[in-house]
């Protein structure tokens, strides 16, 4: 959660005193959830298709919800949205079932369990199922010619070069393989492209990865 006092007042506006659904199970849902309730919502559920024990978010993590009261719904997922026109009222949601037990922790290997449907009053919807780069930053990127892999993210080589001569991408926004980003990889890539940088702004030999 912000430290700005500002950004913490506004979030607080749009979830103190209601009802509040995250959607995912990893660490952005945790942190989204245990956020909620810091800033004064009544409930909050976490909604995601992993069962508790199966929950890709840090377990120091999984334990502070639990001390914060979050109320857990694994194993399940959302159906329905509902809303009055002007907000969001509540959500349908059924309970699930791995299809193949030990498969992928994916929606195609979930399916619903006929008679476990559920209706919950919420106020509001976070959704934290995965982020993804920006829709102008990813124009700009292919605009320039740039390639991309899994997830629309930049394929870099190992020093940050991209496919075009002199472009150099870090952070989350390239596809690195890695299972968590974090702000230390951010730091890390920037301050391992900075040294690339210099190096191609120096060398005589410059290209970018084929
Ligand atoms: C809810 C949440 C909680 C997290 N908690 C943690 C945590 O506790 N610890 C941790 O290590 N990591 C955490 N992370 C992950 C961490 O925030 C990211 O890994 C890190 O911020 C990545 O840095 P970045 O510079 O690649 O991207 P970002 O921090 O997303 O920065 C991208 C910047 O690019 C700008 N931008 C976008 N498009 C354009 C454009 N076209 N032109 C110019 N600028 C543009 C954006 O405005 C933004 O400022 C969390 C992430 C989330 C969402």
């Amino acid at each position: 959660m912000s430290n700005d006092p500002k950004l913490r007042a506004k979030a607080a506006k749009l979830v103190a005193g209601k009802n509040v659904a995250v959607i995912g199970g990893g660490s952005v849902a945790i942190d989204a959830a245990v956020s909620a309730k810091k800033l004064g919502a009544v409930k909050v559920y976490v909604i995601s298709l992993e069962g508790l024990d199966e929950l890709p978010a840090d377990s120091e993590e999984i334990e502070l919800a639990h001390k914060s009261n979050i109320i857990f719904k694994p194993q399940s997922r959302v159906t329905n949205i509902k809303g009055d026109g002007k907000k969001i009222t509540g959500i349908d949601g059924v309970e699930t079932e791995w299809i193949k037990k030990g498969g992928p922790l994916a929606p195609a290997n979930a399916r619903d369990v006929k008679g476990c449907e559920f209706s919950l009053k919420i106020d509001a919807l976070i959704h934290a199922i995965g982020s993804r780069v920006e829709d102008s930053a990813l124009e700009t990127l292919k605009g320039a010619g740039v390639k991309t892999g899994d997830g629309n993210r930049t394929l870099v080589d190992g020093t940050y070069r991209t496919s075009v001569k002199g472009v150099f991408a870090g952070g989350d926004m390239i596809a690195s393989g890695r299972k968590l980003n974090t702000v230390a990889a951010a730091v890390y890539d920037g301050k391992t492209a900075a040294m690339a940088i210099h190096n191609f702004l120096t060398s005589t030999k410059k290209g970018g990865i084929k």
